[in-house]
């Protein structure tokens, strides 16, 4: 029963029947909890040595990833406060495309140390600007410690895309070579000097996947690549100097709505009717090559007797394109997406030095290239099998927007929880200047940033205690570059090893994590409506 009290004591009801409402440190421990179980789920995918995660969805889908926010978008928790932590992870993954688990899991651990807190008695809003102010001390030291590059170096950009590659299924030494040369091509050809400014939209990246051959043979191709072949063989197969028409309109006479009867009485009506349709179909073909139109791209259908046409007229055309491949095709071609045939010009029309069918694992593609506009790429990308092969692209999204943050930002850390100990070992300090019993929550703060290199030590086989003193002294007397490499499972330093990642990831992995952390050590009443029937 939904009960709250009158200052006389007086009982009333105030919510509707069957209500649920938890209060105070019952409902705060509750959501510590619920969110703390997602952190601990992530934990162990968390770095290159970290294991991966096969879900399978209600329908019988298996997806096989070590990407946090996939993992936790997955799962479909049902908690409330356990929802907010896939929240961050959707944050961190729109705000930098990477850092997605890290973020979850500091979280939690931000939550399992308030927990610690809140045993000591110290009141949740002590914890909430405790942590505000290690918070801001961190974002502060983080700028301190990040190194400054030049945001177009190659081997730098590489080393990024590497990093954030290491902890994917593609982590074997060759395919992580060829995938985060293929990513940083990628960005730098995408990239753009817009007034001045440099921008970079990963949308012309075109990331088309085909099953078959190692994921080292990925390839970057200059255009646009697509899953469709060309409708008739005797349409040529190659077109150079192509002028491209963009078609949502179907090269077919479209079924009417309604169900009419004809009547058609006598054999010259039902030949009259038939031409009538090759008419109008052959009408539509004329004004395509009229305007000067050697390829067609079509959303919709093209009817036998329209591919019949367009062949004798030597246009290569394909069908039944997806939507966004239609958009991409506009921005690369600079051809305008037409829905009636009728009002098309040859202005409507865009250019490709060469339009191609070509075969790739024995299915045929068809390649744009040399478009009109230069920034338009496609990435296709190769493995054994559709599960590989998704993961692979989620991969690409990673490290296209690592390089992507470093070319807008050029400034990166060390990794390897390299900077999580310099801010822990830095924060103990700083806590000495914080009185009370903030102080308190600045060290919980601290030691929970500790998390980082203590699961990257424990996946690479190290002993996680001594692992941390180790770095921990490193770090105390000044070598700010030490982490865990976890391949070889030592203690060393990440700039020589070229483990790398850019400042913006780590100081958004901050954010998400602490602002996630704060609202829900904010939460003191949970108040829940029945679910309806
Ligand atoms: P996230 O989703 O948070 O990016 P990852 O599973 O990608 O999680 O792991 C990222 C962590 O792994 C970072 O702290 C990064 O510095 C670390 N890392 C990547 N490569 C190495 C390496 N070779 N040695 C040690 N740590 C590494
Ligand atoms: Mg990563």
């Amino acid at each position: 029963m939904a009960l709250a009290t009158t200052p006389q004591g007086l009982p009333v009801l105030i919510l509707k029947e069957g209500s649920k409402r938890t209060t105070g440190r019952e409902a705060l421990r509750t959501n510590i909890l619920a969110a703390y179980a997602v952190a601990e789920v992530l934990k162990s995918s968390l770095g290159p040595r970290g294991l991966d995660k096969m879900l399978i969805d209600s329908f019988g889908d298996v997806t096989i990833t070590n990407d946090g926010a996939t993992i936790v978008k997955d799962m479909e928790v049902e908690h409330p406060a356990a929802k907010m932590l896939v929240e961050v992870s959707k944050a961190q993954d729109a705000e930098v495309g990477d850092g997605t688990t890290t973020a979850v899991v500091l979280a939690g651990e931000l939550l399992n140390r308030a927990n610690v807190l809140l045993d000591d008695n110290v009141h949740p809003s002590i914890i909430i600007d405790g942590y505000r102010k290690a918070y801001t001390k961190s974002i502060e030291l983080l700028n301190s410690l990040a190194k400054t590059v030049e945001g177009n170096n190659f081997e730098v950009l590489k080393e990024i895309a590497k990093t954030a590659l290491a902890s994917k299924i593609v982590s074997g030494g060759a395919s992580l070579d060829a995938l985060s040369e293929i990513s940083v091509k990628a960005v730098l050809q995408v990239k753009e000097q817009l007034d001045g400014e440099v921008k970079i939209d990963l949308d012309n990246v075109k990331i088309e996947k085909r099953k078959g051959e190692s994921t080292v043979k990925a390839e970057i191709i200059n255009g646009i690549v697509i899953d469709k072949e060309v409708v008739h063989a005797g349409m040529p197969k190659r077109v150079e100097k192509a002028k491209i028409a963009l078609l949502n309109a179907p090269l077919e006479i479209e079924k009417t709505e309604i169900t009419a009867k004809i009547s058609i009485t006598s054999p010259d009506q039902m030949k009259a009717f038939i031409d009538q349709e090759t008419n109008i179909l052959r009408d539509m073909v004329e004004k395509l090559a009229s305007v000067g139109a050697n390829v067609v791209i079509c959303q919709k259908g093209i009817d036998d007797v329209a591919q019949h046409f367009l062949a004798k007229h030597k246009i290569l055309a394909v069908r039944r394109v997806k939507q966004s491949d239609m958009e991409k095709l506009s921005r690369a071609t600079g051809a305008r997406i037409v829905t009636t045939i009728e009002d098309l010009t040859a202005e409507d029309l865009g250019y490709a030095e060469l339009v191609e069918e070509r075969r790739v694992a024995n299915e045929k593609m068809l390649f744009v290239e040399g478009c009109k506009n230069p920034r338009s790429v496609t990435i296709l990308a190769r493995g054994s099998s559709e599960m590989v092969l998704d993961e692979v692209e989620r991969s690409l999204n990673d490290s296209l927007n690592v390089i992507r943050n470093v070319v807008l930002d050029p400034k990166i850390l060390p990794g390897g929880g390299a900077p999580e100990t310099y801010l822990s070992v830095k924060l103990k300090e700083y806590s000495n200047t914080v009185g009370g019993k903030e102080q308190l929550a600045v060290q919980q703060f601290a030691e929970a940033l500790l998390v980082v290199p203590s699961i990257l030590a424990e996946t690479a086989g190290l002993d996680p205690v001594d692992a941390l003193a180790e770095l921990k002294a490193k770090h105390e007397a000044g070598s700010h570059a030490y982490g865990v490499d976890a391949v070889k499972g030592k203690i060393a330093d990440m700039y020589s090893l070229g483990v790398v990642e850019p400042l913006r990831v780590k100081t958004q992995v901050l954010k998400s994590a602490t602002e996630a952390a704060l609202m829900i050590l904010k939460i003191d009443d949970v108040i829940a409506a029945t679910p309806p029937k």
